[in-house]
């Protein structure tokens, strides 16, 4: 028998739960059908969720035997709530998707077929559209990819998601890689190994919103640049040495003009902008090394990636306990 555990990150899905978990068990069992060999688990995640999650975990836990969770401490990500997955789960294969359907569950029998003859060692989607999303934000994701890839040795490929059918040696391998700044994308791609990739048309998400601000995406964003990539430190040098040369030049010109022509007015203005460009260019130069410095500063603490709370193993002990302790206390 093998065991494929269904990995599922969530902030906050109460109104969407029941829709996933409808689906996912619809899916899983025709899969079974089609493939007698196969068992499944489901992982939920709960990352320091608001709203009734974690009751409906329990809930879920309580009627059928494949549920699992992990409960955080707080909310901590969803990157860290991968991480937590991937590190609890016990299958041969692991999934990871999303809790809005906006990674069909539908996919995951095509998903399987693939991995299942060892040709590939995970199968993911690619969306080839992005509709349902706003304009400037696709504008500014395919810039991002754009300036990913000329910058850093790691691929990311554009529309690549975090929804993935991996086998267990890939997900070893992702758990070897065990840094704070997480950036999954970054990640995937680089452990290697043979990825396939299903293209579909962007999916909308069947209810709650989006926990994703555009300013927050923004930050990610950097952040994968910076996880994945020392470009901005090259480019940080190179503007020091372009501004050396042009000042290099400055300063020939200025002499020559002074002996061919003598020195003329005082220089205020222009001594004063220069002043402003180089200040301004050691700043920046100066923030870049920050930013490194501070991503830095992070991993050297060592911080764990997660906190947990609970697990359906231990709501059940306690419902056990509690049990036990009533129908002592009747007799
Ligand atoms: N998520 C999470 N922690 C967070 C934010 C999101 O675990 O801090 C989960 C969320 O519940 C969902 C998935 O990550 O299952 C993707 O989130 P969302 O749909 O908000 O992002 P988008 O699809 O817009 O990228
Ligand atoms: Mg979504």
């Amino acid at each position: 028998m093998k065991l494929v555990s269904i990995v599922v990150p969530c902030y906050n899905e109460q109104e969407v739960l029941p829709l996933f978990y409808n689906e996912i068990t619809k899916v899983t069992s025709g899969m079974k059908e089609k493939y007698p060999e196969l068992d499944f688990e489901f992982l939920f995640i709960n990352d320091g969720s608001k709203d009734k999650t974690l009751e409906m975990f329990r809930e879920l836990a309580d009627k059928d035997e494949r549920v699992r969770y992990v409960s955080f401490s707080r909310n901590f990500g969803k990157e860290s709530g991968m991480y937590a997955g991937l590190k609890n789960a016990k299958g041969d294969y692991v999934v990871v998707m999303d809790a809005d359907l906006q990674h069909p569950p539908a996919f995951l029998p095509e998903m399987y077929s693939y991995v299942r003859n060892g040709e590939y060692d995970c199968a993911t989607t690619r969306r080839v559209s992005r509709k349902g999303e706003s304009k400037i934000r696709s504008w500014f994701a395919r810039r991002f990819y754009g300036i990913m890839n000329k910058i850093s040795q790691t691929e990311i490929v554009d529309g690549a998601q975090d929804f993935r059918f991996m086998t267990r040696q890939m997900v070893d391998a992702i758990l070897e890689m065990s840094e704070y700044n997480r950036f999954s994308k970054g990640i995937f791609s680089w452990v290697g190994f043979n990825v396939k990739y299903i293209e579909y048309e962007n999916v909308e998400r069947a209810a709650g919103t989006t926990a994703w601000s555009f300013w927050g995406l923004f930050k990610y964003s950097l952040e994968g640049i910076m996880a994945f990539s020392t470009a901005p430190l090259a480019i940080s040098s190179l503007l020091g040495i372009l501004s050396c040369f042009i000042a290099f030049i400055l300063i020939i010109v200025t002499v020559i003009k002074a002996l061919v022509f003598g020195v003329e007015g005082d220089g205020y203005a222009t001594t004063l902008c220069v002043i402003f460009l180089l200040s301004g260019l050691q700043l920046f130069c100066t923030g870049i090394l920050g930013q490194y410095l501070s991503k830095t500063y992070l991993e050297t603490k060592n911080r764990p990636i997660y906190i947990m709370k609970e697990t359906e193993e231990i709501y059940k002990n306690r419902k056990k306990a509690a049990e036990e302790k009533s129908s002592d206390s009747n007799k």
